[in-house]
């Protein structure tokens, strides 16, 4: 089995024999008088709600916060008393996490138990959907990416990563200098509250990444490990891992879209996606950063706005298993983990649709994304995985074998309510998404 041995990152196709693994449905411990979408069998989409704490623009706003969690009942409610509007609408999901819930937390009791799925050979979806401003990227990949990366380069290009970064007042950028100079003259041992911070709010993406490789190290398996970083926008998918030799962050001459294709058998592939093996930890993190940095790239060369697109990291893992009768079994997971576009660009009338998509301003994919959701829930029997290239893509994550986890992220403040009752019901219907046998295109 090729294991890899180095710390360099190579680009290799698969050298296994891919293992048929059956999809299962496990089933979970029902609590008293809920039902839950995971209590039922044949049901594998999960739906947590995390609302984040009020920023300090929401905090000066007079008049109470109007959405609370209760995270024993795993209850949100939404409340609204003036004298014009009266809203008291409560939601149930599979987990709430209130403002308070911590990044480590979040994952432990949301996401790592789909990453032992993956482990032991199932693919498995994570979505973060959401408004803009409400998390989906501070779930996904946390802040602890973006302040190292601001660190390697602070004195490169200051002014570009002060815009970027600097809303909570500038911080971070004098820790980062002292952390930087600290570095410099000491040596980055000596720096624990560095690395402390990186742990604590580090993202689902990192903490996956570093529960893989712990699991597989302690059990000593023969494994490799692939990652593949793409971005969807405006219906064209980017590969946001092809450098240059230099691994500058790419321009937009080397910018070229990728097809989405389907096999012989109908598996659906990105023909000509990089997938990068990695054999650490700190190798992904790298990946991660620049991946990240040609998001932002891309966002000034393309003037596009980084709420508009959706990106996707997938970790494909293959582990080698010996069984008691001494056979060799290879299983194959999978973990797609998706920051979706922010959901207040879903177009929820259909007459504003038309005009919209003069403007072009629709977002195809989080629009069919719902569509999606909605023929499941209803046991359409045309369900429209085939008219976005994000539902194509992840067509078995939705109603098919694959295991799902919908993370909806909403704000706690009256600003935002109106988007935080769609995200609520949105999320909602989710819930009631179930297995199909057979996923129709
Ligand atoms: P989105 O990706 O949904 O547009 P972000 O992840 O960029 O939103 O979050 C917006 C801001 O809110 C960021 O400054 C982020 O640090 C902060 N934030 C989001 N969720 C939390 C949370 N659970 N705890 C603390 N801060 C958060
Ligand atoms: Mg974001």
């Amino acid at each position: 089995m090729d294991t890899p041995k180095s710390n360099h990152q190579r680009r290799s196709s698969s050298p296994f024999l891919m293992s048929q693994t059956l999809w299962s449905s496990t089933e979970k411990t029902c609590r008293s008088g809920l039902t839950r979408s995971n209590d039922e069998k044949g049901v594998n989409v999960k739906v947590v709600l995390r609302c984040r704490p009020p920023n300090e623009d929401e905090m000066q706003v007079k008049g109470p916060l109007v959405i609370s969690c209760d995270e024993l009942k795993q209850e949100v409610t939404a409340t609204l008393n003036t004298t014009t509007k009266q809203i008291n609408k409560t939601f149930l999901f599979d987990k709430v996490c209130g403002p308070s819930s911590q990044q480590k937390d979040f994952y432990d009791q949301s996401v790592s138990p789909l990453v032992n799925e993956a482990l032991e050979g199932y693919t498995c979806t994570i979505f973060a959907y959401g408004q803009t401003g409400t998390g989906k990227t501070y779930t996904m990949e946390g802040e602890a990416i973006k302040e190292k990366v601001l660190s390697d380069s602070f004195f490169i290009s200051p002014p570009l990563k002060c815009n970027h970064h600097f809303d909570r007042g500038g911080k971070i950028l004098v820790a980062q200098l002292v952390s930087y100079l600290i570095f410099h003259l000491v040596g980055e041992s000596s720096i624990p509250h560095l690395n402390e911070e990186f742990h604590k709010n580090a993202g689902v993406i990192p903490r996956a990444v570093q529960e893989i490789f712990d699991i597989l190290e302690s059990q000593k398996a023969e494994y490799t490990m692939k990652v593949a970083y793409i971005e969807i926008y405006n219906e064209e998918i980017t590969d946001l891992l092809s450098l240059d030799e230099e691994s500058k962050p790419i321009d937009e001459k080397q910018r070229k879209p990728l097809a989405l294709m389907e096999d012989g058998k109908g598996a659906v592939f990105i023909r000509g996606l990089e997938e990068v093996t990695v054999s650490t930890a700190d190798e992904i993190y790298k990946i991660l950063e620049k991946g990240s940095a040609n998001k932002h790239t891309a966002e000034t060369l393309l003037n596009k706005q980084s709420n508009r697109s959706h990106s996707i990291f997938s970790i494909t893992l293959h582990v080698k298993e010996c069984t008691h009768e001494g056979l060799e079994l290879i299983k194959c997971g999978k973990l797609n983990l998706v920051d979706l576009a922010g959901s207040e660009n879903i177009l929820r009338s259909g007459a504003k649709e038309g005009r919209a998509r003069e403007a072009g301003e629709i977002n195809k994919s989080l629009l069919t994304l719902g569509r999606v959701i909605n023929a499941l829930v209803d046991h359409s029997g045309h369900v429209p995985y085939r008219d976005s290239k994000l539902t194509r893509f992840l067509r078995d994550s939705l109603g098919g074998k694959t295991k799902t986890c919908i993370i909806a992220t909403v704000s706690p403040s009256i600003q935002c309510l109106e988007e935080t009752l769609s995200t609520l019901e949105y999320a909602n219907r989710a819930k009631q998404i179930k297995n199909r046998p057979e996923v129709n295109q």
